[in-house]
């Protein structure tokens, strides 16, 4: 039996970020619920008003971050996530969502689009891993 210290899997059984910056990029971002938007006030060190002018997209009642370049304003192409302690959970969780456990369809969508995932694992090794970690409650520490 495993204890906390002796983990059975790590995230880089089946995924290590590349950095290569394609899940920063786009016309538009995640949305930023409540508690994202703290945390990112509190890691900006900045006033809600000033991150909020600096940084987010505020569309009603949904606030997403601003775009540069085709990209995320947090995005720099040699740091990576230069708000990587204030990003939102979508960015934390991203790319092992859940609902690749639930539909191999998922699986492959998202394995296309980063370049992180292990090569070479089939999709009932991924699966096992995976559910591993998420009862180890490694969930929300894998973001790139
Ligand atoms: S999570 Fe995947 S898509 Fe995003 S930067 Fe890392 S390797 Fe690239
Ligand atoms: S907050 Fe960071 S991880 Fe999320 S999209 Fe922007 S640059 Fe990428």
């Amino acid at each position: 039996m495993n204890n906390d210290t002796t983990p059975s899997c790590q995230v880089s059984d089946i995924y290590q970020c590349a950095r290569c910056g394609f899940c920063c990029h786009g016309e538009t971002t995640v949305s930023l619920d409540e508690r994202d938007q703290e945390r990112m006030i509190k890691a900006l060190g900045l006033s809600r008003e000033e991150t909020s002018t600096r940084y987010w997209r505020v569309t009603g009642s949904v606030v997403q971050m601003q775009v540069r370049d085709g990209h995320c304003i947090f995005f720099d192409a040699e740091i990576g996530c230069t708000v990587h302690e204030g990003r939102p959970w979508r960015c934390r969780q991203w790319p092992l969502h859940p609902s690749m456990l639930a539909d191999e369809n998922n699986y492959r969508t998202i394995t296309e689009s980063c370049p992180g995932f292990k090569k070479g694992l089939n999709y009932d090794e991924f699966c096992r891993i995976f559910k591993a970690l998420l009862e180890q409650g490694a969930a929300g520490k894998f973001g790139g």
